[in-house]
């Protein structure tokens, strides 16, 4: 019977009739030192009672039983509670029972541990949705300022390029419209300059007011547009100046976009007071300069001969290679 004793619980073997032939450690352990040879010793009498009425028939009945609720009665008479199973077997052609106990107290603590592991891990789950919850609550408001903080980065970058009044770009967006130019052209490549003066603008303003001036600043503003061709860039480059920026465009082609602004600008006369536009033009090759000494010669030559068109009477187109 040695494997008994490696059982893991207080152990019992008796007979059919109850005389008992062996216990193991544990179960000496358990109800103390006891010389007895009938197993009612381990008993209180109540138990005792529910052996003969219940268990012993049960066990007669199927050979076994377990989870039977008893006392055991130790040495110094005192009862402790167990779930006992029982098992009729056969050693070495006799039949005895075996009788497991294990003590209640231990298993209702182990029962409790288990019920409040149980509820801890409940407990952990729900904390877990709940801050699973609050993480994608903390990613949709991040991805919301995320497209809030892009929709004002780019319009922040827009309102960097353009201008307040009319709405074309300005010296910015110039620079970055050459810059772009200059970084694909080749050194035969030609880029055209209109550098656009209001004439006598400072009357427009005395005799119609500021207000309406600026109304007709956007007015000239959209017809410079309208003029330009598509890969052309109008800037407001200051007051009532524009410049017009024709990247792959000879003098030849930038004299033709000229006399278009002069005209579209003549047409569109709607007051009284006839308005006209002075225009200096600089033609120049990229000539491996960088983009602000490249801008820096055409706005120079430009305004050179926008100056020489007011000298010679306004309303006209000088290019600079003339003088
Ligand atoms: P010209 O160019 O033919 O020599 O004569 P001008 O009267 O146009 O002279 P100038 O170009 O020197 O004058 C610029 C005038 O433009 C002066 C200023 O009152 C007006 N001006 C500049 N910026 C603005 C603006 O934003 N709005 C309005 N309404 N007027 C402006
Ligand atoms: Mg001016
Ligand atoms: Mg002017």
């Amino acid at each position: 019977m040695f494997y008994l004793e490696r059982l893991p619980c207080p152990v019992l073997v008796t007979d059919c009739s109850g005389l008992v032939l062996h216990t193991n450690l544990d179960f000496r352990t358990l109800v103390g030192p006891g010389d007895t040879s009938t197993m009612d010793r381990y008993f209180p009498p109540a138990s005792r009672i529910f052996l003969q009425t219940h268990a012993w028939p049960l066990l007669f009945k199927n050979g076994e039983f377990s989870e039977l609720y008893m006392q055991l009665l130790t040495a110094d008479e005192a009862r402790i509670p167990v779930m006992t199973n029982a098992r009729i077997s056969e050693i070495r052609g006799n039949r005895v029972v075996i009788w497991l106990f294990f003590v209640a107290k231990e298993r209702q603590r182990f029962e409790s541990e288990l019920l409040q592991a149980r509820q801890q891990a409940q407990d952990t789950a729900a904390q877990l949705t709940e801050v699973n919850g609050e993480l994608m609550r903390a990613y949709a408001q991040l991805a919301a300022y995320t497209a809030e903080v892009k929709t004002e980065a780019d319009q922040l970058a827009h309102l960097s390029n353009t201008d307040y009044l009319t709405g074309l770009g300005n010296r910015r967006a110039l620079f970055l419209q050459v810059d772009r130019w200059i970084k694909s052209a080749s050194d035969q490549d030609t880029g055209s300059l209109l550098l656009i003066d209001i004439d006598f603008f400072k009357q427009v303003n005395d005799s119609l007011g500021h207000a309406e001036g600026d109304r007709v600043l956007c007015d000239i503003a959209s017809q410079l547009q309208k003029s330009a061709r598509a890969q052309d860039t109008v800037v407001r480059y200051g007051g009532e100046e524009f410049i017009v920026w024709l990247p792959y465009s000879d003098r030849r082609g930038a004299e033709l976009t000229a006399q278009r602004l002069h005209n579209q600008v003549a047409q569109a006369q709607a007051s009284d007071q006839p308005i006209t536009i002075s225009l200096g033009l600089s033609t120049l090759k990229p000539q491996n300069q960088d983009t602000t000494r490249y801008l820096e010669r055409l706005l120079s030559e430009a305004d050179t001969a926008l100056y020489e068109a007011k000298y010679r009477g306004r309303n006209r187109t000088i290019c600079f290679d003339d003088l």
